[in-house]
């Protein structure tokens, strides 16, 4: 669209919004640091059964449509229902959510006004899905109370919600939920599971990691302690620990083979000035169900938006410059499908599950590999098939395409004229 470079790039450290996100399915296990098996598409062929699991939250499963657990399930759940510590890392879309879910359900016995677990993650989109999570898997487990906590909402309503209705499950962005604990409305004293969605991305920014600690002195020091990520960088894994005592380390995936099986990922060569029309020209000849594009900034989302409606594309955009109302409103709308094509920064670049999503188009480079991978593992969830495309239009954006290649072992080839469609639409 050619408009100069938006420097509104998100109130990133604030809200904790932004982020990045990475690809889903399973390859080689590794337990502890040594590998132990190769499912090629990581769904394990034992059953939720196995894992000695409530009746209440098997027949939750059974609801769900899930018939096995995924490599990650099968190594992580039999553990961490034991109240271990975890450190898990696997790919995007291959159900991290459900092993904490389902491990908290599991291990709680609800006590009436006690928060008795505590779950963080870095936006208020990816809290909203953690929190529908807990409903859909604790529908059986009606003493069970689960309440979701982030700002841009009024403070007002929330502790009004403690003082009323005490969830014994509290799902939240850190600035929230320790502006709450400070002025005494949250009480975290009985807190016996503690969880980390994305901890690398929670754990990285000094800020952030901050607010965790502070939230993290005000719980028990006996409790579980689990963290999560597609992406936990040799670096970040350290840190994480100092949080846990002794914990089980699960690495589901070299770093080098998180790209997704499912995923046919292509780059185009253009100018800044060709995108709109090339996007145009992909918009009508690709078929999909649902796409989401990528863009850099705040104001690109707003104005790609409103060229792609203004060409009768079913468009809508999400962003950190809109209402969190209006945000969750149009990410609820997205997600039941309401609209095909979601235009957003990288806010929902992380964490983010819908399913229908099978092409993730970058019109905008990421700014790193990791993001890069979590932005395109928001196709292909869970094994299916789905189609990368990343526009290419500078020599930094060459560098990142490059690093994403040597980085995750892919080799990511020149968009064909022709492209089948059975690669990429889920069948
Ligand atoms: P991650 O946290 O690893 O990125 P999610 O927890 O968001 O992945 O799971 C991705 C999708 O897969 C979700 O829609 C979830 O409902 C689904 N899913 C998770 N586990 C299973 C399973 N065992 N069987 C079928 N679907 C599953």
């Amino acid at each position: 669209m050619g408009e100069p470079k938006d420097e509104t790039y998100e109130e990133e450290l604030l809200d904790y919004e932004e982020e990045e996100d990475k690809a889903p399915d399973t390859n080689g296990a590794k337990v502890n640091g040594e590998a132990t098996k190769k499912g090629y598409v990581g769904i394990h062929s034992s059953g939720f059964r196995d894992f000695l699991l409530k009746p209440e939250l098997l027949r939750a499963i059974v609801d769900s449509g899930f018939e096995h657990p995924s490599e990650v399930q099968h190594e992580c759940i039999p553990q961490a229902i034991l109240g271990m510590d975890v450190i898990c890392q696997a790919k995007s879309g291959m159900g991290k959510t459900a092993v904490f879910v389902l491990s908290t359900l599991q291990q709680i016995d609800p006590v009436p006004g006690q928060v008795s677990a505590l779950v963080l993650c870095h936006t208020r989109e990816l809290a909203y899905q953690i929190c529908h999570e807990f409903e859909r898997f604790s529908t059986y487990l009606p003493d069970l109370k689960v309440a979701v906590f982030y700002g841009g909402v009024n403070i007002k309503v929330h502790k009004d919600l403690l003082k009323n209705e005490c969830p014994q499950i509290v799902v939240g962005t850190p600035g929230r939920i320790l502006a709450l604990a400070r002025e005494k409305n949250l009480s975290l004293k009985n807190v016996r599971h503690f969880v980390l969605d994305e901890c690398d991305k929670m754990l990285e920014s000094l800020d952030m990691r901050k607010d965790v600690q502070d939230i993290f002195k005000l719980t028990p020091h006996d409790k579980q302690v689990m963290m999560f990520s597609a992406t936990l960088s040799k670096e970040i894994r350290p840190v994480c620990k100092k949080f846990m005592q002794d914990p089980m380390e699960i690495y589901v995936d070299d770093e080098a083979k998180l790209t997704l099986h499912g995923l046919v990922q292509h780059y185009i060569k253009l100018k800044e000035e060709e995108k709109n029309r090339k996007l145009n020209d992909l918009l009508d000849a690709l078929d999909f169900n649902q796409v989401v594009i990528f863009v850099k900034s705040v104001s690109r989302a707003a104005e790609l938006d409103r060229l792609l409606i203004e060409c009768n594309f079913p468009s809508i955009c999400i962003h950190s410059g809109m209402s969190q109302e209006e945000r969750l409103k149009r990410y609820r709308g997205f997600k039941e499908g309401h609209s095909r094509i979601l235009v957003a920064t990288d806010l929902v670049g992380r964490g983010i599950d819908i399913e229908r999503v099978n092409i993730v188009i970058n019109y905008d480079m990421p700014d790193s590999a990791d993001t890069y991978l979590h932005r395109v593992g928001r196709a292909g969830r869970f094994g299916t098939k789905g189609l990368a495309i990343t526009f290419v239009s500078c020599s930094s954006d060459v560098d990142v395409l490059n690093n994403v290649q040597s980085r995750f072992e892919i080799d990511i080839k020149q968009l064909p004229e022709q492209i089948d469609t059975s690669t990429y639409m889920p069948s």
